[in-house]
């Protein structure tokens, strides 16, 4: 019989069992003797023993690859990893010598697979807190989007985030120029809470454009510039950004384009959620007192049945004298909060870095559905191509085609895309 004409790893088996033919090199020989032990040929073909289950038919590239893309993404394939697909193909009767290690090649450049794959919670930096010494003093202002376009072409987000009370005011944006950030900052926060003494932006062109730099001046608000190297110096926008766009995600299931009609309603309900690093609600720590949510008013709690309208106004007064003696024991909380997940992090933290001319996916917020699917979206967009670093783990991305796309994006929001 003759031995096939490309030569692969069955060769030197099937030269053994078909012509009693040997390695010359001794060891060599010895090995192909002690591995043919499990195989036996069916017709022309080299069949293993397997010590489970069906025996198994030996097969080569490329069929190892027709394979392995029939049961991952064909159309009972599910996607699944490396492990279990090494696994299924097992099953179903085939086998090859390096299986385990060619299905985790495989799902590894699989471009859904990429795609799809969840959101790391490992830190892409070591952390860095940033803190501030009293409530609205300091605000971190980011843009996120752009997401599904909603009612008036809506489809990106401003999200200023306090950093003493984890106060939020959000707003949805059709377009992000520098007057519709001026706009939004003397709205949502000089109007509302009055004039901050810093904030903190990327350096985004909306944050750091003659326009909106007078306006800053006008107000005498310091700007501090981070470079989106989060979860450092932006970590609590990061932060807070996440908690807002889980909460849409959650509440929207699939009607992705009302985002700015839930938009309030997740607000409020950051606004009172205790926060883990104040040990508070931001509403309790820029009031003074609880806020009173729908469930307490349908079942009347005792504050609300007991307090008189001349009772309630003491007992307010009294909080607002107290609201400082709370504001301070939260200061000590923080302090310790972060001195824990700074420790925390810095354990965890794997630092991803990029040269120029990678290939990256990006970090997706609420993208549209595929067509006429109704899966969950992706994680991941793109791929970009990494055009240059912007130092401390911040990138310029271009598209594929050689686009720059605006803003720089931070390792964490980036992975590496296999082609
Ligand atoms: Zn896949």
């Amino acid at each position: 019989m003759q031995v096939d004409e490309d030569p692969s790893w069955q060769d030197p088996i099937i030269d053994y069992l078909v012509n009693g033919n040997l390695p010359t090199d001794k060891s060599e020989a010895r090995k192909v003797q002690q591995k043919a032990a499990r195989y036996y040929m069916h017709g022309n073909k080299l069949i293993r023993r397997s010590y489970s289950g069906p025996h198994l038919t030996c097969i080569k590239y490329p069929q190892t690859l027709e394979v392995l893309c029939k049961i991952h993404d064909g159309e009972c394939g599910n996607h699944s990893g490396g492990r279990s697909l090494a696994q299924k193909a097992l099953n179903i009767g085939y086998f090859w010598p390096t299986m385990r290690h060619d299905s985790t090649e495989y799902v590894k450049k699989c471009d859904r697979c990429q795609r799809y794959k969840p959101i790391p919670n490992l830190p892409a930096e070591v952390y860095h807190p940033q803190n501030s010494p009293w409530p609205f003093m300091q605000w971190v202002i980011d843009l996120v989007g752009p997401l599904l376009p909603a009612l008036a072409k809506k489809d990106m987000m401003i999200v200023a985030t306090d950093y003493f009370t984890k106060w939020i005011e959000a707003e949805a944006l059709s377009s992000t120029k520098e007057a519709d950030v001026e706009r939004f900052i003397w709205r949502n926060i000089i109007c509302r809470i009055g004039c901050p003494q810093s904030l903190v932006t990327d350096n985004g062109l909306q944050f750091i454009g003659k326009h909106i730099t007078a306006f800053f001046a006008k107000y005498k608000i310091k700007q501090h510039l981070s470079t989106p190297r989060y979860p450092q110096g932006n970590g609590q926008a990061e932060a807070s950004n996440r908690v807002i766009l889980d909460c849409l995600k959650k509440r929207l299931e699939g009607a992705e384009g009302k985002w700015v009609d839930e938009l309030p309603g997740v607000l409020w309900a950051y606004r009172t959620t205790k926060r883990r690093s104040t040990g508070e609600t931001p509403f309790s720590l820029a009031y003074g007192t609880e806020a009173i949510i729908p469930p307490h008013i349908t079942v009347p709690s005792i504050s609300l049945e007991v307090g008189s309208v001349d009772q309630n106004s003491e007992q307010m007064k009294l909080n607002l004298d107290l609201l400082e003696g709370e504001r301070e024991k939260s200061i000590v909380r923080v302090a310790s909060y972060q001195q824990q997940l700074k420790s925390y992090y810095d354990k965890r933290a794997k630092v991803r870095q990029f040269q120029p001319g990678d290939l990256v996916l990006r970090k997706a917020f609420i993208t549209a559905p595929r067509q006429g699917s109704k899966k969950m979206n992706p994680h991941w967009e793109g791929p970009y191509v990494v055009s240059r670093s912007g130092g401390r783990g911040s990138y310029t991305l271009d598209t594929v085609e050689g686009k720059e796309i605006p803003r720089q994006w931070n390792a964490y929001h980036l992975r590496k895309y296999y082609p």
